[in-house]
């Protein structure tokens, strides 16, 4: 049974990665009957915003996201103490002071104008940055000196205290050996850093805290981002240290993007909001099609298993990490965009409806009432369904309810302009014509015959090909006339089966959008 843990930084911002992650943590350990859990890695304080807990675990569980352990809404769940690390200061003080017992780690003096002045010189001299050899005096430091300097009430923060060689290009260096699930062995110079595993604060880094957490709480699988591949080293260093083995790492591929350029770049914060969970859920995206775009793109055999079960609920992909790409996933929102109208079109109407009447809850209260009338609401939903194309304006709640506003009346809008083949004494003469000869109960065949009629009564052409070869004898075909009607009763140029439209509409309320050109 594997164990697996998400363990994010509540800084209130989830990307696409978290949600790939989340979904492999997750995927990995139920395919083996194993564990999964919500950590809050809260050490970094400068960047915690309040209430981000909350919108970590709503966002994960709106896209489908379930923990067995861990941090929770209604308290810890599991017998692993506190799963957020501001309340486990003191498990990590032990086995920092453990270490500094063992001579592995120490109290580092240096002030941050001497950090400085060291960065400074380093960087004239073309060294490695950060704190190792030479430039690690409080290293010599006596036992008498370190009392001296407590005593005198200095702030130090712990460093561990590196084996590694500093001399990067010498070719004694050692090398770590990692066996990445998702990249295979990985080869990297061993770390020298004397990194701070406790700050002056006494509250551990990242990179220590993870690793103690990792050890305690028995997990077996680290699923992260490739961002942590260069402090790898680091942490492989900690472990050795402290006399643990260390999980399994998969490193998962970065989200990129095609710049202007052509070329690909990381996808940014600041540069892409579609970068952030957020956003799908603002637009409206339903959880199933964002989740099946990012199995498309980082793992190479979805896509396969996804034509050869087109109906299969997700869940049912089986997770290798082996499949999983390693290199930069390219992102594509016209990809996702497609992917989703795959999606919403194997979705039933009922479940539809009540997914976009949550979405309006929250995003849009102010068109509550076109979920009134549920019936008539599955109806639309299920329009063009079976059409050949598949429906260009279902793709996420945001779009699809601007596309079906026509169906009431309260939200119609006219948004496209009448045909320049018809002048404009046409458009009356047309749109009488078709109210007097209306009958709902027309079938399709029977209600395009009384149009082509109109058009030709009229001085069109009855077919669009006629009119392309004798343009001089026409004003236009019955493509421009129906294009009249459909701008009438759907403010639009493109829409859907008029006929099936009208049956959806009813009798009264189109009849009602003709005779307003009366
Ligand atoms: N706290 C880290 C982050 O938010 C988690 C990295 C990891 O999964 O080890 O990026």
């Amino acid at each position: 049974a594997k164990v697996t843990r998400l363990g994010p930084s509540p800084t209130g911002f989830i990307h696409l990665g978290n949600l790939y992650g989340a979904f492999v943590d997750e995927r990995l350990a139920h395919q083996s009957d194993g564990i999964f859990y919500l950590r809050i890695e809260d050490t970094d304080d400068k960047r915690y915003v309040e209430g981000a807990v909350e919108i970590i675990i709503n966002s994960l569980k709106f896209f489908g996201i379930h923990f067995d352990e861990g941090a929770s809404l209604e308290g810890d769940l599991g017998d692993y103490g506190d799963y957020t690390q501001s309340k486990r200061g003191e498990i990590y003080q032990c086995f920092a002071k453990k270490l500094v017992a063992e001579g592995k780690a120490y109290p580092c003096f240096l002030t941050e104008e001497e950090i400085a002045e060291i960065r400074a010189g380093q960087e004239a001299a073309k060294a490695n940055p950060g704190i190792y050899g030479e430039y690690a005096k409080s290293r010599e430091l006596s036992y008498e000196e370190i009392l001296e300097n407590l005593n005198a009430g200095k702030p130090y923060v712990l460093r561990l205290k590196s084996d590694g060689n500093p001399n990067q290009s010498d070719e004694t260096v050692r090398k770590i050996r990692v066996n990445d699930a998702i990249r295979g062995i990985l080869e990297m110079p061993e770390n020298f850093q004397d990194v701070v595993i406790l700050k002056a604060t006494g509250i551990p880094t990242y990179h220590f805290a993870h690793v103690v957490d990792d050890h305690l709480m028995r997990t077996t699988h680290v699923i992260r981002g490739a961002e942590w591949l260069p402090s790898l080293p680091i942490h492989v260093e900690l472990f050795e240290k402290l006399g643990w083995e260390p999980p399994i790492y998969c490193h998962t591929a970065q989200l990129m993007k095609l710049d202007e350029e052509g070329n690909k770049r990381k996808l940014s914060k600041r540069k892409d909001p579609e970068l952030s969970l957020d956003y799908y859920r603002n637009q409206g995206y339903h959880p199933a099609a964002v989740r099946e775009y990012l199995l498309t793109i980082l793992n190479s055999n979805f896509e396969e298993w996804r034509m050869e079960n087109p109906d299969a609920p997700i869940d049912d992909f089986t997770f290798t990490t082996e499949k999983m790409s390693n290199s930069g996933a390219l992102f594509d929102l016209n990809k996702l965009n497609d992917i989703s109208k795959d999606v919403l079109l194997r979705i039933p109407a009922a479940e539809l409806y009540a997914f976009l009447k949550e979405w309006a809850e929250e995003f849009k209260p102010e068109i509550m009432h076109i979920f009134d009338d549920r019936a008539y609401l599955e109806k639309i939903l299920d329009l063009g369904r079976n059409d050949k194309k598949p429906r260009k304006d279902f793709i996420y709640a945001q779009q699809m309810i601007a596309f079906i506003s026509y169906f009431f009346d309260d939200l119609f809008q006219v948004e496209d302009e009448m045909p320049q083949e018809v002048p404009s004494e046409d458009v009356p003469a047309i749109l009488n014509a078709y109210l007097a000869g209306y009958d709902h109960s027309d079938d399709q065949s029977q209600w395009f015959d009384k149009i082509r009629n109109i058009a030709t009564e009229l001085g069109y052409a009855a077919k669009p090909k006629d009119f392309k070869k004798h343009p001089e004898d026409y004003k236009g075909h019955v493509g421009h006339v129906s294009t009249v009607i459909r701008i009438a009763l759907m403010g639009r140029a493109q829409s859907p089966d008029v006929w099936e439209i009208q049956q959806i509409l009813g009798e009264e309320r189109t009849k009602a959008r003709i005779s307003r050109y009366q």
